[in-house]
C-alpha cells in the first residue's frame, strides 16, 4: 500500500477507531508511535553514579579489568513497568521502543563515557537469531548512532557458542556460562587497533555477557571498552 495513503487516510481512522492507548496504563496517547506514555516512561528509576547496583557493578569491572567504563539508563525491577517496557521490546517486538532508548542512552553515554569510534552490541547466538528472528539490542543501537552519529557495526563480535539463558543462573555460573563464547570478526582487525568501543546490550546483571564479549576485543587490540544498557537489574 503506498505509505502517504495509509498516514493521511488509514491511520486517521484507525486512531478515530481505535484511539491508541499506553501500553502500560490504558490512558489515551497523542501520538500513535508510541506505545508508552510520558507519564509512565517518566516513572522508571533512574540509575545514578550513587545507586548501589551501579557501584557494585563498577567494582565487579574494574576486578575483571576489561570493562573501563560503563553507564545504564534504568534500574530493573522485577514487574515493573519498566520491566513490561523491555518485555514490549523483546517479544511484542516494538522497535521504536528500542529506538527511543537508544537516544537516550546516546546522549548518556556522550555524557558520562565520552567520545568513542566503534558502536557494537552483545550478539545472539545465529541460531538463536533465526528462531527468534530479531535481536531488539539492533534497535537500541539505532538510535544510539542516530545520536552519536557513529555507524553501528552489528557483525562485529560473534557469538561462538549456544549458550543457556541465564535468567536462572547463580553470579559463578553464569560466568561459566559465557566463557570463550564469543569472537571477533576478522574483517574489523584492523579497525580495532588502539579503538575505543563500546558494547551495548538491553539489560545488564552480573555484567558476565558484555565482559566476556569485552575480553576478545581486547584481544584484538581495542584500547578501551565502554559497557553501555538500557536496564541495570541485580541477582
Ligand atoms: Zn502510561
Amino acid at each position: 500500500m503506498l505509505k502517504w495513503f495509509k498516514n493521511f487516510f488509514i491511520d486517521p481512522i484507525l486512531n478515530f477507531v481505535y484511539p491508541p492507548v499506553c501500553f502500560l496504563c490504558n490512558q489515551l496517547i497523542e501520538d500513535a508511535k508510541f506505545c508508552v506514555c510520558i507519564k509512565c516512561w517518566s516513572e522508571f528509576k533512574k540509575v545514578e553514579k550513587s545507586s548501589i547496583e551501579f557501584q557494585l557493578l563498577m567494582e565487579r569491572f574494574k576486578n575483571d579489568g576489561i570493562i573501563d567504563k560503563f553507564c545504564s539508563l534504568y534500574i530493573f525491577e522485577k514487574d515493573g513497568k519498566f520491566q513490561e517496557t523491555i518485555h514490549l521490546l523483546k517479544y511484542k517486538k516494538i522497535k521504536s521502543i528500542g529506538i527511543t532508548f537508544g537516544r537516550e542512552l546516546g546522549v548518556k553515554i556522550e555524557n558520562e563515557l565520552g567520545k568513542f569510534d566503534i558502536l557494537t552490541a552483545v550478539p545472539l547466538h545465529k541460531l538463536k537469531y533465526r528462531e527468534r528472528g530479531y535481536n531488539q539490542v539492533d534497535y537500541i543501537c539505532r538510535g544510539i548512532s542516530e545520536v552519536s552519529g557513529i555507524e553501528f557495526k552489528n557483525d562485529l563480535i560473534i557469538r561462538t557458542r549456544y549458550t543457556k539463558t541465564q535468567t536462572e543462573l547463580t553470579f559463578q555460573e553464569r560466568k561459566e556460562n559465557v566463557k570463550d563464547a564469543f569472537s571477533v570478526n576478522r574483517k574489523y582487525y584492523e579497525l580495532l587497533k588502539d579503538a575505543v568501543v563500546v558494547v551495548v546490550d538491553d539489560v545488564i546483571t552480573t555484567g558476565s555477557t558484555v565482559a566476556s564479549a569485552g575480553q576478545v576485543l581486547k584481544e584484538a587490540g581495542c584500547k578501551t571498552i565502554y559497557a553501555a544498557s538500557v536496564g541495570l537489574a541485580s541477582i
